[in-house]
């Protein structure tokens, strides 16, 4: 199905000045096979004033850094509603003035060269990439907003060469579609927070679930993927029963085994988003059934924290995190909980979802290899108070992984307190995930982050347990 033809076809009817929910086109193309960059164009549902601003992320929502991936960005061009060509003139920061006063724009295209943005963006988790047979595209990496029309909806294209196989995780098929693609995101948001990959070389797979779930991969090394699939299976699993719902309609893990563009390339990091979440095998290449229990568990843990954060921060979230400013990253007082929690949650679903002893057992091994990292920790950092913490590593979070680890440990441990004071105090009927069961609905409502100092009312209303005291103490540490 096409989306963008019946938007051009209303608006060349009605030439009457586009309302509200008329969506922005993009439009995303890799022309040939072999291609290392790919032309972008956004064209909008009837002509703007000039002249308008076209605004690159510098920022990723929970990429706690700053990314220029402007620097990617060449040969843009902009068209008025006449389509006759319009000025086009770079500013400071990731911006583009488009046009001119007096005079209309409705169409902005320019090229992302991706071999340049892997080269020089070293965290793998960060950057779009072009392999031979496949290309890799996360959104923020490669799609820029007119300023103002960010919360429009979007309809989406994705042109890849004749054959080859394309998927967007806004609306994922297994198996995919060949050459052309195309799908609908609710605002600029959602489509930036999503990923693309095409190619040959590219593998979807569609599992069982509770949710329709996709595996798209794309493997430089041999692995097993229909078992790390059953993996992404149980740890879905586990989070939908632990939260009651899902929150997406459907879910796509995107892994990729890489090989290492040159030793300063980072691999280790794993990427969240709304519907989907990114990773990286470099390690866990031979994950299979026979592998060690260890290993086996530290994959499917990774799995399920970054499919926790689909729920925490993704759509609970402390002030700070929505409206995202994409040009500057903003800082942030409770990454602590987003990570902290989120580690917490993870570790409760799985737990849930073994058989006794051995659920209790693996909770308790969770958390004590989080007192480990603490104990490890500079001093300096582990007695630092969380929310200034929390905005240092804002912008630095996995660059010093000394001031993640310190806030998702203390954040874990902070709501393990939280749940065995629950517990106790309710006599066993409330427990921690009655607080982030309501959390969930209580965003949806509010439709804004939550204060820190609304969480004790927040738990309060979810369990009737006060537990005032203890945010105090850790929040004061
Ligand atoms: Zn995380």
């Amino acid at each position: 199905m096409n989306l963008l033809a019946p938007v051009f076809a209303v608006v060349a009817a009605a030439p009457s000045p586009a309302s509200p929910t008329d969506a922005v086109g993009y439009r995303v193309e890799l022309a040939r096979a072999g291609d290392t960059s790919v032309a972008v164009s956004l064209t909008l549902p009837a002509s703007a004033e000039g002249p308008v601003t076209l605004v690159v992320p510098r920022a990723v929502p929970m990429g706690y850094s700053q990314q220029l991936y402007d620097r990617y960005v060449t040969d843009v061009t902009g068209r008025g509603g006449d389509d006759a060509a319009v000025p086009v003139a770079r500013e400071e920061g990731p911006r583009w003035r488009i046009g001119a006063p007096g005079g209309s724009v409705r169409r902005v295209a320019y090229r992302v060269d991706l071999a340049r943005m892997e080269r020089e963006v070293l965290g793998a988790a960060d950057s779009s990439r072009a392999r031979p047979g496949y290309v890799g595209l996360l959104g923020y990496s490669v799609f820029g907003h007119l300023e103002g029309w960010e919360s429009r909806p979007v309809a989406l294209e994705v042109v890849a060469p004749a054959a080859w196989p394309v998927f967007t995780t806004l609306a994922p098929q297994a198996p995919p579609p060949r050459a052309r693609t195309s799908a609908e995101a609710s605002d600029f948001y959602a489509l930036a927070d999503s990923q693309v990959a095409m190619g040959p070389a590219l593998e979807v797979l569609r599992l069982e679930s509770r949710v329709p779930l996709y595996l798209a991969a794309y493997p430089e090394g041999p692995v097993d993927l229909a078992f790390t699939g059953s993996l992404v299976a149980r740890a879905l699993d586990a989070l939908v029963a632990y939260f009651g719902s899902a929150p997406f309609p459907q879910y796509t893990a995107l892994v990729e085994l890489l090989t290492p563009l040159s030793p300063d390339h980072g691999y280790g990091f794993s990427m969240e988003h709304l519907a989907s979440s990114h990773y990286f095998l470099a390690a866990e290449a031979g994950v299979t059934p026979l592998s060690p229990e260890p290993l086996r568990r530290r994959v499917l843990f990774n799995f399920a924290h970054h499919v926790a954060h689909a729920w925490i921060p993704k759509r609970a979230y402390g002030e700070g995190y929505f409206p995202f400013s994409w040009e500057l990253a903003p800082l942030i007082d409770t990454i602590w909980l987003s990570e902290g929690f989120a580690r917490y949650v993870a570790t409760e679903a799985l737990a849930d979802a073994m058989p006794e002893p051995e659920g209790l057992a693996y909770k308790k091994a969770m958390l004590d290899s989080l007192r480990g990292t603490l104990a490890g920790m500079p001093v300096f950092i582990r007695e630092m108070p969380l929310v200034p913490l929390s905005r240092i590593a804002s912008t630095r979070y996995s660059e010093d992984f000394r001031t993640g680890r310190t806030l998702f440990a203390r954040g874990a441990l902070l709501a393990a307190e939280l749940d065995e004071q629950i517990r106790a105090a309710s006599g066993g009927k409330k427990r921690l995930r009655d607080f982030f069961r309501q959390l969930m609905d209580w965003s949806a409502a509010n439709r804004r982050g939550f204060r820190i100092s609304e969480l004790p009312g927040l738990v309060r209303d979810a369990t009737g347990v006060e537990t005032s005291e203890i945010w105090e103490r850790w929040l004061s540490q």
